[in-house]
């Protein structure tokens, strides 16, 4: 097994994501672990600058790859890049963050390396000079330890908000990698269309606000929009109040929605079904408003409001703007 680590550093309009760091922090300690050195992957148009950000948590080196045609992501282009850089320098372990992007990519790079991926992480480790791969199964009740057997480079994807940011300040090497996209990728975009909103995306979000069936209608989202709102959060639903067409289906948690990792959880008016804590049960904290003491979503939360949520919402909204305002 070789030894260093890479991580894919993540860029979204011109900004690092916060998984880079996540992600840089994590392969520091592994490659600590191995006794091998870091390096972040860069990809973009004109993103040269934000090698310095990176810097902060202990890359030694950066491949800074910038080209017009990778401004805008595209899977089979950047796959071919990082596929190649990989091919070329040969580290043990890459690390990507579980993002939309990060899932794309991952087992994209993987298969032009003909290599293992072990995706949805959420702990890596050295065990007897083993990497071994943490990954929840059935709604976070048990855990499967990947290893990768003679499969090299270990290619790694990790829930978002999960890993630990750790600064590390170094002053990396940075390598500027020149290519020549190939223009025959098969894939072309049309167009790009901003999403409607401007909050977080589920599966990156910090805090969530969540409504199931208990919201009863889609006007009532309001008041779960408005706690959203005061918090920074992003609004997610339980899959009845999308299929009551009270919420749009990308705002669905779950075993058939998305798997969403913040540090807060707010699940207002959801019984906690195996299939909504499929979504959701790795949430840092998670608190419930329910009028039923006996559901099951009392089990998994760290705090518990047994009470009318049409109450209890709008109060806590009022009081955390109070709190806040400070
Ligand atoms: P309910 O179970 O009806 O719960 C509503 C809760 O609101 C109750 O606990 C009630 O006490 C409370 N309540 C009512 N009024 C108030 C009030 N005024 N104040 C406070 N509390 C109140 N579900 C998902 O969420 N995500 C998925 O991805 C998903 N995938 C599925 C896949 C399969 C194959 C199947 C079979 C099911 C799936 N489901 C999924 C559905 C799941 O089984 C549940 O039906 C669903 O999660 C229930 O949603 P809920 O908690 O909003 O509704």
């Amino acid at each position: 097994m070789g030894k260093d680590v890479w991580a894919f550093a993540e860029v979204k309009e011109g900004k690092l994501k916060k998984t880079a760091f996540e992600m840089l922090s994590e392969s520091r300690k592994l490659a600590d672990n191995l006794g091998g050195e870091v390096a972040a992957v860069l990809l973009g148009s004109a993103v040269a600058g934000l090698a310095p950000e990176l810097g902060r948590y202990g890359p030694d080196k950066i491949y800074l790859v910038e080209h017009p045609d990778l401004e805008i992501y595209n899977g089979q282009v950047y796959a071919r890049v990082v596929g190649d850089l990989v091919r070329k320098n040969q580290p043990a372990v890459l690390l990507f963050g579980a993002t939309a992007q990060g899932k794309d990519l991952s087992p994209l790079v993987a298969a032009r390396l003909d290599t293992g991926i072990a995706s949805d992480c959420t702990q890596f480790f050295i065990e007897d000079g083993a990497l071994k791969a943490r990954r929840p199964m059935y709604a976070g009740k048990a855990f499967a330890d990947v290893v990768f057997q003679n499969a090299e480079p270990a290619i790694l994807q990790a829930r978002p908000n999960v890993l630990p940011i750790v600064e590390n300040p170094r002053e990396p090497e940075v390598i500027k990698v020149s290519i020549e996209p190939p223009a025959d990728v098969g894939v072309r975009r049309v167009e790009l269309q901003a999403a409607a909103t401007d909050r977080p995306d589920l599966t990156e979000a910090e805090i969530i606000v969540s409504g199931g069936r208990g919201v009863k209608s889609a006007e009532n989202f309001n008041i779960i929009e408005e706690l959203a709102d005061v918090l920074g959060a992003t609004v997610g639903a339980s899959r009845s109040a999308v299929d009551a067409g009270w919420r749009q289906q990308s705002d669905q948690v779950g075993q058939t929605g998305k798997t969403v990792t913040p540090n807060l959880y707010i699940a207002c008016g959801i019984s906690g079904s195996i299939q909504h804590l499929a979504g959701m049960a790795s949430s840092k904290y998670i608190v419930a408003i329910n009028k039923d003491p006996d559901a099951p979503i009392f089990q998994k939360a760290d705090y518990g409001i047994v009470d009318d949520l049409f109450k209890v919402v709008p109060e806590l909204t009022k009081a955390l703007r109070e709190m806040l305002k400070e």
